[in-house]
């Protein structure tokens, strides 16, 4: 039996960008064009430190940005990363899918790539952002020692602030699933890192057939378990979302929890999963408490804010 169409998202994405979503669904959209303009709004939120303008930047001030779109229906994916200088990376990521034999572009090629098909350019870093990195960057260098771009960003990211990727999962009234993810990624990183954000499989997959699942937090973290994939699969055995993300998950905070290297980026060390199956079921968990999501079934008037499950280390 189909459940009724619904938005999943990330909680720090507004309430009016998901039931502007939820508008278009309800008018016939289609999982995809909801989980793209979604995805946009977010892109243009200055008050989002994380995704699109606003975003913080790299260790060397320029805002670096990764989105990926995946069409449960065809299992076709498109994907940017380190692109910059656009406005919207997921529209860039969707016309990859679109125009080109492949999924990913990165760095120069996705720059091409997007002034090629005339995407909208913008300056992406906000003054405030821009102000953020210059005390970033004056707190590691108070000893006034030079430092290579290696040392810059182990410092910085020592106190790495900002991991709040957006997430979104679209299913439609046919039952068509559509996960978007964008994102600036984790703060003052090292120019050139990607997270799991555009990484299909990482931190987005989607198929109609058993489900979709979406990542946030940790990236280098979702991609050493192929987090995404690895819950559709999980579906796809017959496990239900709550169980298929708290299995993940707890893949994951065991991961984190061994990781403690001088490098170790202590303040962004956590990952939420959010998992819809294909009959809507919906769930999500994270590797510490407090986390939560937005749920936007259609017929309710607004998103109800649901709390993500804490769950610890496993290894099952
Ligand atoms: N997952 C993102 C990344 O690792 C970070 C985030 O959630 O903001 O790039």
């Amino acid at each position: 039996m189909q459940g009724p169409p619904l938005i999943v998202a990330n909680a720090e994405i507004r309430d009016e960008f998901i039931v502007a979503g939820m508008e278009r669904l309800q008018a016939g959209a289609q999982a995809l064009e909801v989980a793209e303009y979604v995805a946009s709004l977010v892109e243009d939120d200055p008050a989002e430190h994380t995704v699109g303008y606003g975003g913080l930047p790299n260790v060397l001030g320029q805002v670096e940005l990764d989105a990926s779109i995946m069409d449960g229906a065809t299992l076709r994916a498109g994907a940017v990363a380190a692109l910059h200088g656009f406005r919207h990376p997921i529209r860039v990521a969707r016309q990859v899918m679109e125009r080109l034999p492949h999924v990913l572009l990165v760095g120069e090629g996705a720059n091409r790539f997007a002034a090629e098909i005339g995407a909208e350019r913008r300056v992406m870093i906000s003054p405030g952002a821009a102000v953020a990195w210059a005390q970033r960057l004056q707190a590691i260098c108070a000893d006034g020692e030079p430092l290579d771009t290696i040392e810059l960003a182990t410092r910085a990211l020592r106190a790495s602030q900002g991991s709040d990727t957006m997430n979104v999962i679209v299913r439609d009234s046919a039952g068509n699933l559509s996960s978007a993810v964008t994102t600036s990624g984790i703060a003052w990183k090292y120019p050139g890192r990607l997270g799991d954000s555009p990484i299909i499989g990482a931190g987005n997959y989607c198929d109609n057939r058993y489900g979709a699942a979406t990542c946030m937090g940790l990236g280098e973290a979702a991609i050493r378990v192929s987090a995404a994939a690895q819950v559709v699969t999980l579906l796809r055995l017959g496990w239900t979302a709550e169980a298929a993300a708290r299995e993940v998950t707890g893949q994951i905070a065991h991961l984190i929890g061994t990781s403690h290297t001088p490098n170790h980026m202590a303040r962004a060390d956590w990952v939420r999963i959010l998992v819809v199956d294909a009959q809507g079921n919906f769930s999500a968990a994270a590797t510490r408490p407090g986390l939560s999501f937005k749920v936007h079934v259609a017929g309710e008037s607004r998103p109800r804010l649901c709390e993500a499950a804490s769950v610890g280390a496993s290894l099952s």
